[in-house]
C-alpha cells in the first residue's frame, strides 16, 4: 500500500528542548497532488518540510518516499526529492548555469544527462534568456525560479516548496503560482504557506498544521465549504428596521454594521434569493448582497476548538 504513495508521513514528531513543534503529524501524497500546507507563523511548517526533505531528523515517526524509507535509505529516498527550502541557497556571484549545473552534480544527474536536465529544467522555469545572467543580478522573481529549476532539474516525482512567494511583488507572485500549477501536472508537491489565497489557487488538497498538530485535511473543495460562514451581508440605501430583517425567512439574527449596512445570519439553506426579493418588494434599495467569508484565522480558532483531527486523508476526502 505504501508504494502507492509518493509520500507517507507517519506519526511524525520533532522536539526542540522541551519545545514540541511537531506532534504525531500523518499525511499521505498521492500522485497528482498539489498538497497546500497551511498554517501560521511558528505552526510547524518548516519543521515538517524539513523532516520530509531528509534535513531534519524527526524525533519520531517514519517517513517513505515512494516507498523508500527516508531514515533508513536517505541517498535513495532523496533522489525521489525535489526542495526548495525557505531561504534558497542561492549563489549570488555564480551564473544561473553555473549554478544549476553545481546542482545537478549535488542531485548525482549523470554527465552525459547533464546540459539537457539544465534545459529542461531552465525551460520549465521560464530562465532560458538568463542563463548566463549572475545570480545576484536577478529580481527576486527570477531568483526563486532558479530556486525552483534547481528543485526540479533532477526530476524527483516530489517537489517541496517552503513558502514559495514570500518577498516577491503581486506579478512575480502570479507568476511563481503560475510555474507550480504547472509542476503539477508531472510533480506531486508539497507547498507550505501562510496564504490562503495561495492554496486556493494553486493546491487541490490542503491540510492545516497549528501548534504543531494537524487539525484539518480535506479537498480544496472541503476548505471552500469551511470558508462559508453562516451569514450574509448586505447594504441598502433605505435602511430598515432590525425587526424587519430578521422576519426575512431564514434569518435568525441582524446586526446593523454601519448606515445601512447589515450583517444578517441565517438557519438552514442560504436564503439570498428571499432576501433580495424582499428588499427589491419593499424597495429598500438593494445595493449589495454577499455571502460572509470567513478569515483564516477565524478558521483557525474554530478549527482548533473544535480539535478536528484528521484520520485518513489519503484520497483527499474529509475525515
Ligand atoms: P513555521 O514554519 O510554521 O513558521 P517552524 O517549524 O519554523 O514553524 O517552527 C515551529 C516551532 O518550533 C516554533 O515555535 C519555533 O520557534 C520552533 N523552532 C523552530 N526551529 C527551532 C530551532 N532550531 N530551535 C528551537 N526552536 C525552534
Amino acid at each position: 500500500m505504501d508504494k502507492e504513495f509518493l509520500v507517507d508521513a507517519q506519526h511524525l514528531y520533532r522536539y526542540y528542548g522541551p519545545t514540541c513543534a511537531v506532534q504525531d503529524v500523518s499525511f499521505q501524497l498521492a500522485k497528482g497532488d498539489v498538497l497546500g500546507f497551511l498554517g501560521p507563523n511558528g505552526a510547524g511548517k518548516s519543521s515538517t518540510m524539513q523532516m520530509l526533505t531528509g534535513n531534519l531528523a524527526p524525533s519520531a515517526g517514519k517517513i517513505r518516499v515512494r516507498g523508500i524509507d527516508l531514515l533508513d535509505e536517505p541517498k535513495r529516498a532523496k533522489r525521489e526529492l525535489g526542495y526548495l527550502p525557505e531561504q534558497p541557497p542561492l549563489y549570488r556571484e555564480h551564473s544561473v548555469d553555473e549554478f544549476l549545473s553545481y546542482c545537478g552534480r549535488l542531485h548525482l544527474v549523470p554527465k552525459n544527462r547533464l546540459r539537457q536536465a539544465l534545459d529542461s529544467a531552465k525551460e520549465r522555469c521560464g530562465l532560458g534568456a538568463v542563463g548566463k545572467r549572475l545570480i545576484g543580478n536577478l529580481s527576486k522573481g527570477y531568483q526563486q525560479r532558479v530556486g525552483i529549476a534547481q528543485a526540479i532539474l533532477h526530476n524527483p516525482a516530489v517537489v517541496i516548496l517552503d513558502e514559495p512567494t514570500v518577498g516577491l511583488d503581486p506579478i512575480q507572485i502570479r507568476e511563481i503560482r503560475h510555474l507550480i500549477r504547472e509542476l503539477g501536472n508531472d510533480h506531486g508537491i508539497i507547498l507550505s504557506t501562510h496564504i490562503l489565497p495561495e492554496v486556493q489557487g494553486v493546491c487541490n488538497r490542503v491540510q492545516i498544521i497549528n501548534q504543531g498538530r494537524l487539525v484539518f485535511a480535506d479537498s480544496m473543495s472541503g476548505l471552500e465549504q469551511h470558508l462559508h460562514s453562516q451569514h450574509l451581508i448586505i447594504r441598502l440605501r433605505q435602511i430598515p428596521s432590525i425587526d424587519e430583517l430578521t422576519q426575512v425567512p431564514g434569518i435568525v439574527a441582524a446586526e446593523a454594521l454601519d448606515t445601512g449596512h447589515f450583517r444578517l445570519r441565517y438557519e438552514g439553506a442560504n436564503p439570498a434569493s428571499a432576501v433580495a426579493e424582499i428588499a427589491v418588494a419593499r424597495g429598500w434599495g438593494l445595493e449589495e448582497l454577499v455571502p460572509e467569508r470567513r478569515t483564516l484565522e477565524q478558521i483557525f480558532v474554530e478549527l482548533t476548538m473544535q480539535d478536528h483531527v484528521p484520520q485518513d486523508t489519503a484520497n483527499g476526502e474529509a475525515a
